[in-house]
């Protein structure tokens, strides 16, 4: 696959990988089958096989390491990229990350995440692309084909009904086969059948009693038999926690290493007849099949030629990352024509909210990157109206959990006086190991510390001196596993131990903190000082992180930003989801808006009737407000470019052609789903098909905004439907649609299918088939869309089939979930 390609599903052994495996002696294979460290599988130059680099992952490429010396790209989180509805500019995003991951030597890319949107307290729900497993699927298939034209592998994650975080690794899904047919494998399907990924990633979880790295039925029989995948299944990360059960249930590759439960084990297991060597060699005839497409087998290095010439990475163009960002944002309200804003007429515009100021624009956990800049809501209205209008801008109040990182500007190394942070690794006796010179506040190390530290040995030290920029308390925050100690000014400000979290990533997000309050005069440095002697805890990284901001005075916030409300022509408020709030390894504790974000809007809607609201969450959050403010739209998690984007946007230089991938609720006891944590160990997945807009209409219940709800800045009308069946038992339907507004816009049509007969279990109707198209004011457009044969049938348990059942299908047609003006009785 080094050579890029667009190729159909083929599974064919290369002839020549069986000579290569004959020459293998039993301890070679079962070398290849554990990783050689986090992010590299195993070298065997005797056969001309180098290391194949892993990384993640969604939302950007990170490399080996995280750290900012080396940025990636960060693009919209994925459920940012469902909210496109557009497979064609998801594969071109894709292609850039995977022109970005050859350009850093990376083979395989951990992504995408292809798991379902099945409760909105899902912590990882960011990086899922929806709730329907029809969009799932279309926007997978486009992404990872993205991939494969860039010549690097995916790996399709996680197989299957990792859907929440509490106890991830160990809880039991308990799902009925027909709702995992129908559901929650549909997008591992098409990824497999229709894009050919090579890679699949089981997850932590059991499903239905059985762990997923050693589900016999899931791995051997549906994946590899019944769909025909010819790649590698690979463990997600230390999931395989068994020899013999995971090998025979159809595991490849697991990872990390080089410790873990195969090695010399799997070897003594063949030794001593608990399995055929054959179960070995089809593993590792799946590796050099993947080996062969990534272009490592045949001698060459590990990393890029771009690597080894030192051209350094191909970060992705920032004018692709803006017109996705701004492709994702969801205009859900717009009264009166609040949006666009008009600079001739807006003289004075207030941008409020902790969110305007410091966004989140990424999700926590394996999908974070080390981002080489973020454009701010505040800095970029504010340079987009330059010489245009007035921009006053107010955070309004706070919502941090852990205390914000301080700006890197106001830092600086105490050894060599750069911007920054010196960091030094320390024996146990505190004798210097090495020190460097560091531009980040938060640290994370997958694979050892200089001199063997960590793990209960030695020490690291953070150092900087701070220029305070006001006079008064300012919080502290030192964070970390393990015992430790913050000085400010050389004495002790706090000391004491954090414990080990629930789930090792959170080491990364949210580290335990100690803080302290110091009173620091403005203009004047102060030196503070964070050791931590890591705990030795076996699957977490290491990780050491400062905080550092003045204390706020929230009422002085909130005045502040209404007195600016009041006196400007619009404000744009900006709210959403606190920093580390939405993560892999735990889920949300709620849908509400943290901090006094719901106060905020509804003073400054208050005082001003045109009042904008931009949610910046990656998952749905409550809007009691949603009706007393002039627009509401939804930014997401949109990566670096989240300011430019959303000034174009909010400016009318970009329409917002978003669409919702999951469905916003009006409170939250509405919500089809609302337990993510398993009780005594096991996750009942009780509404069966009903997840997401499928259990609200059963249930009749009105949502805050429909799935699939969005609007342009024009205005559309549907006037007209036809169907023609398809040769192989799937519907073409065509649809005409008018641009009745003002401006050329851009229409997601969608085609929802209603059985011959409802049946209480399942949903009224689900999501068939969407596209999109564009017409000028006062133009008809055709969309053509093609509703797959699958999507009329179901799976029959009792007869392992699939069966479409009998009489007349009803096909609607329309904007959202809740907006179809057309349809068509179908009986294709
Ligand atoms: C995550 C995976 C990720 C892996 C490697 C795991 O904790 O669940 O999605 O690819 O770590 O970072």
């Amino acid at each position: 696959m080094n050579t890029p390609r667009e190729a159909p599903a083929q599974h064919a052994r290369e002839p020549g990988d069986r000579a290569l495996l004959a020459a293998l002696s039993l301890d070679d294979k079962v070398s290849l089958l554990t990783g050689a460290d986090n992010w590299r599988t195993r070298a065997l130059p005797a056969i001309g096989l180098r290391a194949m680099v892993v990384s993640d992952g969604p939302a950007g490429v990170r490399g080996v390491t995280m750290d900012e010396r080396n940025p990636a790209s960060s693009l919209p989180c994925p459920s940012a990229l469902g909210a496109t509805w557009d497979p064609a500019l998801v594969q071109a995003l894709a292609a850039a990350l995977g022109a970005e991951a050859r350009s850093k030597g990376v083979d395989v890319l951990l992504a995408p995440t292809i798991n379902v949107m099945r409760t909105p307290l899902g912590g990882r729900g960011f990086e899922s692309f929806g709730e329907d497993p029809v969009l799932i699927a279309r926007l997978a298939v486009a992404f990872v084909r993205g991939l494969h034209q860039a010549g690097v592998a995916a790996a399709v994650k996680h197989f299957v009904a990792n859907d929440s975080e509490t106890g991830r690794w160990t809880y039991d899904a308990r799902i009925a086969e027909h709702v995992l047919r129908e559901l929650y494998l549909v997008p591992f399907e098409a990824c497999v059948r229709e894009a050919d990924a090579d890679l699949v990633m089981t997850g932590y979880n059991k499903v239905n009693g059985v762990t997923m790295t050693e589900h016999g039925p899931l791995l051997g029989r549906i994946l590899k038999q019944e769909w025909g995948f010819g790649g590698v299944a690979l463990s997600d990360w230390h999931a395989a926690r068994s020899t013999v059960a995971t090998a025979l249930a159809g595991l490849d590759l697991a990872m990390p290493g080089p410790d873990g439960p195969w090695g010399a084990k799997l070897a003594a297991a063949v030794r001593a007849g608990e399995m055929d060597e054959d179960v070995v060699d089809g593993k590792v005839l799946r590796i050099l099949r993947l080996a062969r497409r990534v272009g490592a087998l045949g001698g060459g290095q590990e990393g890029s030629p771009d690597d080894r010439t030192g051209r350094g990475p191909a970060l992705a163009d920032p004018a692709l990352l803006r017109r996705c960002a701004g492709a994702a944002f969801t205009l859900l309200r717009n009264e009166g024509g609040a949006l666009p804003l008009d600079p001739g007429t807006v003289r004075r515009l207030a941008v409020i909210g902790p969110n305007a100021v410091n966004p989140v624009t990424q999700g926590g956990g394996s999908a974070t990157v080390p981002q080489a800049g973020v454009s701010t809501p505040a800095v970029a209205l504010t340079e987009a109206l330059d010489g245009q209008a007035r921009v006053i801008v107010r955070p309004g109040c706070v919502t941090w959990t852990i205390v914000p990182e301080p700006p890197r500007y106001a830092l600086r190394d105490p050894a060599t006086g750069e911007p920054g942070v010196r960091i030094e690794f320390r024996a146990e006796d505190g004798t210097l190991i090495s020190a460097e010179h560091r531009g980040a506040t938060m640290f994370t190390w997958w694979d050892g510390l200089p001199g063997g530290i960590g793990r209960g040995r030695g020490s690291i030290v953070l150092r900087t001196c701070y220029l305070a920029a006001q006079d008064g308390p300012h919080v502290i925050g030192a964070g970390g596993v393990g015992r430790l100690t913050l000085t400010v000014d050389g004495a002790v400000a706090a000391a004491g131990r954090t414990g080990a979290p629930a789930d090792p990533v959170e080491a990364m997000v949210r580290p335990g903190e100690i803080r302290a309050t110091a009173s620091l005069a403005a203009g004047r440095e102060t030196e503070i000082g964070v050791c931590l002697r890591p705990d030795d805890w076996p699957q977490g990284p290491v990780a050491i992180r400062l905080g550092l901001v003045p204390a706020p005075d929230e009422d002085a916030l909130l005045r502040q930003a209404v007195d600016a409300a009041r006196a400007a022509d619009a404000a744009v408020v900006v709210v959403g989801s606190s920093p580390a709030a939405e993560s892999e390894g735990f889920d949300r504790p709620g849908l509400a808006l943290p901090g006094r974000q719901d106060e905020l809007v509804r003073r400054v809607a208050a005082v001003n009737p045109r009042t904008i609201v931009v949610v910046n969450a990656g998952m749905p959050v409550l809007m009691p407000w949603a009706d007393r403010v002039a627009a509401v739209g939804y930014a997401w998690l949109p990566g670096q470019a989240m300011g430019v984007a959303l000034a174009e946007v909010l400016l009318g230089q970009a329409e917002p052609a978003g669409r919702l991938p999951v469905t916003i609720p009006a409170a939250e006891a509405d919500c089809p789903v609302l337990h993510a944590a398993p009780d005594a160990g096991r996750l009942e997945y009780r509404e069966g098909l009903l997840v997401g807009y499928r259990g609200y209409d059963r249930a009749g219940t009105r949502p805050r905004f429909p799935f699939g709800h969005g609007l342009g800045y024009t205005t559309w009308v549907y006037e007209s439907a036809a169907a023609r069946p398809t040769p192989d038992g799937g519907l073409d339907v065509t649809v005409v649609l008018r641009n009745a507004g003002p401006r050329t816009g851009r229409e997601v049509v969608q085609a929802y299918l209603e059985p011959p007969a409802d049946d209480p279990g399942r949903p009224v109707r689900v999501l068939a088939a969407f596209t999109a198209v564009t017409a000028a004011p006062g133009e008809c457009a055709e969309a053509r869309l093609t509703v797959p044969a699958r999507a009329f049938a179901r799976y029959d348990e009792a007869a392992g089939t699939w069966r479409r059942p009998p009489g007349e299908f009803t096909v609607r047609v329309g904007r959202s979930s809740a907006d179809l003006p057309l349809h068509l009785r179908v009986r294709p």
